[in-house]
């Protein structure tokens, strides 16, 4: 029986997984696209997430006490699960979040990834080693080591409920933690998927990962337990809430929130790449990315170009359900109504519709992908999260405005730059307000394991993947070791009459000579 078939019977909770807890409420998750029960599932309570935490705890020593090589054998046997199963676990995506099945191979295939770099870089970003010890510790060996912290509660998103939430999974994993996972409620039996599959790949350390699902109320528990970090990706407004509870119990928190991520097209930019990457950025997913591309800023020269080659691209997307569909159901039915208010505001405040528009629906849960042009700058659909297959495009004089609109934003997630000059379309890059930007490509940063992932703003702080992503689940530990007790110890209240002055002079001497 595959997994899929498993999280499907009779109550959708896979064996040994999420059923063990007491708890007698369970909720539905449908299928976007068809309405069908994709699984049954239980709301996990205060009690059950206590005592899921409790399991973590006590597997966490056991797991860290693997150390890196044992750590990286198992977290190999993961990823050569997920990568055997890949169609299972993308047609599980594909019903339950609606995405097109090939999208879903793509997001896994960005997960298997970031588990093998991060099993593979934990030794040498976080193992012990020597730093140098400083003057007045010159006989001593300092150490730095980066230690797991213990519990991890990840709280996830539905928007791409394998690669989103496996950025904080596998990196609190491999860097030596037990992790708990609340997965959205519009996502959790590809969530109990995981867990179930963690289970069969490494039952040796089978509470080393364990999923509760359930709704906000779950996810609060988990805040409140407590953990001893919690990663939450989801909407600035519900992270303003995980940090207030997690401040009860001082519980660090690492926040991966939305976006409103703008690309740059300069005069120089290559429109027909341009336009193909805005598309991609805007509507994959049916634009429900928080690293999406919402707003476009392409300069006097380009922007009739890119306007026609961008409306061309979008009017070919095909919405549905099948192999052939480009863009799927919209995932959560409130979103819909988000959507359809940015684009009627918009239009309402004399934005022209060119292709799309709020009465343009190819189905009940689905928006067809919009463009807007001459959005005014104060409207919603340019200054909040629209989380829909929607792009406004503005046009302005030169890049230094596309800069300065691309950064009058309260987020700072990630963007976008396209020129074929390397040196303008770097320095622009580098003064985007966010934490990552691709030139001339979408996306990229997050294929890029060695990258850190996060944003600066409403978007959050705090960084997934990377070096950055495995220290984000760690306490740095530091420890000197006397090598030679000296005659002389100045931290002391031993020490000669006149120490101080001798040391004054030496540091005259090594330092006084710098102006
Ligand atoms: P959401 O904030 O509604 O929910 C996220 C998670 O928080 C869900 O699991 C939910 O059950 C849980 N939750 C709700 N209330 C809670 C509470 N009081 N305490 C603890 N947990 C609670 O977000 P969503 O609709 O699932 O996801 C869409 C949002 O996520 C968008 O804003 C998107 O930009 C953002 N996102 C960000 C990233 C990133 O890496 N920065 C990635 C994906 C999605």
């Amino acid at each position: 029986m595959s997994l899929s078939e498993e999280v499907d019977s009779a109550t959708g909770v896979t064996a040994g997984t999420v059923d063990r807890h007491a708890t007698t409420e369970t909720f539905e998750s449908t299928a976007p696209a068809t309405g069908a029960v994709v699984g049954v599932f239980p709301v996990h309570d205060a009690t059950a997430v206590g005592e899921t935490v409790a399991r973590a705890r006590a597997a966490a020593g056991q797991w860290a006490a693997l150390g890196f090589d044992g750590r990286k054998q198992r977290l190999a046997a993961y990823r050569g699960y997920l990568a055997r199963r890949m169609h299972e676990l993308a047609d599980l995506v594909h019903r339950e979040n609606g995405k097109p099945h090939a999208d879903a191979i793509l997001e896994i295939t960005l997960a298997v990834d970031h588990l093998a770099w991060a099993a593979g870089h934990a030794r040498k970003t976080l193992g012990p080693r020597r730093v140098a010890a400083g003057m007045l510790a010159a006989n001593h060996a300092a150490y730095l080591e980066y230690q797991p912290m213990g519990v991890v509660g990840v709280i996830g998103p539905w928007n791409y409920p394998v690669f989103t939430p496996m950025g904080s999974i596998a990196y609190a994993l491999a860097a030596g933690n037990a992790v708990v996972f609340k997965p959205s409620e519009f996502t959790p039996a590809v969530g109990a998927w995981l867990a179930a599959a963690w289970r069969a790949a490494v039952p040796d350390a089978a509470d080393a990962f364990q999923v509760v699902t359930g709704f906000g109320e779950t996810g609060a528990a988990l805040c409140r337990v407590p953990v001893d970090k919690l990663a939450f990706t989801g909407s600035a407004a519900t992270g303003r809430k995980v940090m207030a509870a997690c401040a009860e119990t001082l519980t660090p928190v690492l926040m991966e929130l939305g976006g409103k991520d703008a690309m740059i097209v300069d005069d120089d930019a290559d429109v027909v790449a341009a336009a193909d990457a805005a598309v991609w950025g805007a509507m994959s997913n049916g634009g429900q990315t928080c690293i999406g591309i919402e707003r476009v800023y392409a300069t006097a020269p380009v922007y009739d170009r890119f306007v026609a080659e961008v409306t061309a691209q979008v009017q070919r997307l095909r919405p549905g359900s099948d192999d052939a569909a480009t863009y799927g159901p919209m995932t959560m039915p409130s979103q819909i109504d988000v959507v359809r208010r940015h684009v009627s505001d918009a239009a309402g405040a004399g934005a022209r519709v060119v292709t799309g528009g709020p009465d343009t629906s190819p189905g009940e849960r689905y928006v067809a992908p919009t463009v807007l042009l001459d959005v005014p700058e104060s409207s919603a659909a340019v200054r909040e999260e629209t989380f829909g297959p929607t792009l406004t495009i503005t046009k302005v004089r030169d890049a230094e405005e596309a800069l300065e609109r691309a950064n009058d934003t309260t987020y700072g997630l990630a963007g976008a730059v396209f020129s074929k000059s390397r040196d303008r379309a770097m320095d622009l890059a580098r003064r985007m307000r966010s934490g990552m930007t691709s030139v001339n490509s979408v996306l990229t940063f997050a294929s890029v394991p060695a990258l850190p992932f996060g944003g600066v703003g409403d978007s959050g702080f705090g960084r997934i993947h990377g070096e950055d992503g495995l220290k984000e689940f760690t306490r740095s530990k530091a420890i000197t070791r006397q090598r030679v007790p000296l005659p002389v110890n100045l931290m002391s209240f031993g020490r000669p009459a006149g120490a101080a002055d001798a040391l004054a002079r030496v540091m005259g001497m090594v330092h006084g000579r710098h102006r």
